[in-house]
């Protein structure tokens, strides 16, 4: 049977309509490489949205993303939007998409690119061969828990990081089941040294890992671990962590790539999932055709991997990335280190990675 995939694209703001413009392409191509039948919807969100119908997520957007298989997000934010207050920005589109489809696992790779450690802050040798899965908890903890609030009668003000076993199952056992497929190692981070939040999330991980007997669990304190990521990143595989630390931690690791730009994430677990690139809108550098769209196409792969089981057709992606950079491929953005290397447009980079893919494909065929 033909294999159906309802994608709904949320270009949104910047830079979001040129990078999403490209994955679709690749998508497409995997399309017609593969005989599958992926159907593509467009709507509205963030500036965008608000400009066309008033609102950050207008009712349209938010129905047709829980009517599809899965959601493809460019970018939100616009400097034009500034004045207004946090709730009626475009990024409030994002924030309540991302709690309305209820996806509590969020998946950021962050991966070592051969060829593109001299675009890291870090030393290649430290570098190179880095490969880390983040499994954040994305529902929970401090920016969810209540109370919360700034009292300016007493000047203080206070949030609650709150879990429930529950939540920590759930997250845990995504952990371990990636882990499982990867090279079985979970870290699973927190600060049991002196939150009793902690100290559950860290009892509730050594339980669930019992299921998992040929994955082996360590567990590390926050603090310690914000170092271990910068002078041994090659030593973690998947790194497990809650709400607040994972934000820090996964943007922390974000240097390993090089770029912002190269970055996809994926939150799953919830009604339907949802795939984005990490970077913003980049209003810098929008509309110029210069954006780097290779974070997107590597989005599009993680949309294949978990929405629809095409795990070749996800890794055909990965590699074709990997050869369009060792080719020399680079945007703006990864040529900057090497001023001896031409520089290609969003869509020139895009067309490579179509070309690679269809040329391996073809190649198989042959064999
Ligand atoms: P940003 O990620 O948009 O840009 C940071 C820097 O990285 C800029 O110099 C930009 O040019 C560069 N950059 C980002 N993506 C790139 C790409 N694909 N290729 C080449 N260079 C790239 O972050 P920012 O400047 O802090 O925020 C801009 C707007 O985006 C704001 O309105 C912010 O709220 C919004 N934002 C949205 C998201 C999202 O939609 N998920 C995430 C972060 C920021």
């Amino acid at each position: 049977m033909t294999k159906k995939l309802k994608i709904l694209v949320v270009a949104g703001d910047g830079i979001g309509p040129e990078v999403t413009g490209e994955a679709v392409r690749v998508l497409q191509s995997v399309a017609e490489l593969g005989g599958y039948d992926f159907q593509f919807r467009e709507e509205l969100i963030g500036g965008v949205a608000i400009k066309a119908k008033g609102s950050p997520l207008p009712e349209d957007t938010l129905k047709a993303a829980l009517e599809s298989d899965a959601v493809l997000l460019g970018a939100v934010g616009s400097n034009e939007f500034n004045a207004l207050p946090p709730s009626e920005r475009p990024e409030a589109g994002l924030l309540k998409i991302r709690s309305e489809l209820g996806g509590f696992a969020n998946l950021r790779p962050s991966f070592a690119w051969p060829g593109l450690s001299q675009n890291s802050p870090l030393r290649p040798e430290i570098v190179e061969g880095a490969d880390i899965l983040f499994v954040r908890e994305l529902l929970g903890g401090l920016y969810f828990g209540a109370p919360r609030e700034w009292d300016k009668r007493v000047n203080a003000a206070w949030n609650t990081m709150r879990y429930t076993r529950d939540e920590v199952v759930r997250v845990s056992k995504v952990a371990f089941e990636l882990a499982a497929k990867r090279r079985k190692k979970v870290t699973s981070v927190d600060k049991a040294n002196v939150l009793e939040v902690s100290q559950l999330w860290r009892a509730t991980v050594t339980e669930v890992a019992k299921d998992y007997p040929d994955v082996a669990l360590e567990h590390q304190y926050v603090d310690a671990m914000a170092m271990h990521l910068m002078n041994q990143p090659r030593n973690y595989d998947v790194v497990l962590t809650e709400n607040l630390f994972g934000d820090i931690l996964s943007d922390e690791a974000g240097v390993i790539t090089g770029s912002l730009g190269m970055l996809p994430s994926a939150t799953i677990g919830g009604k339907v999932n949802l795939y984005e690139p990490v970077h913003g809108s980049a209003p810098d550098i929008a509309g110029k055709g210069i954006a780097n769209p290779l974070g997107a196409i590597l989005t599009a792969a993680m949309l294949l991997r978990y929405s629809a089981g095409l795990e070749d057709e996800a890794a055909a992606i990965e590699a074709a990335v990997k050869q369009v950079v060792a080719d020399g491929v680079r945007t703006a953005d990864l040529a900057r280190a090497d001023k001896s290397v031409e520089v290609s447009s969003t869509t020139e980079v895009g067309s490579k990675v179509r070309e690679v893919l269809v040329g391996a494909r073809a190649s198989a065929a042959a064999r």
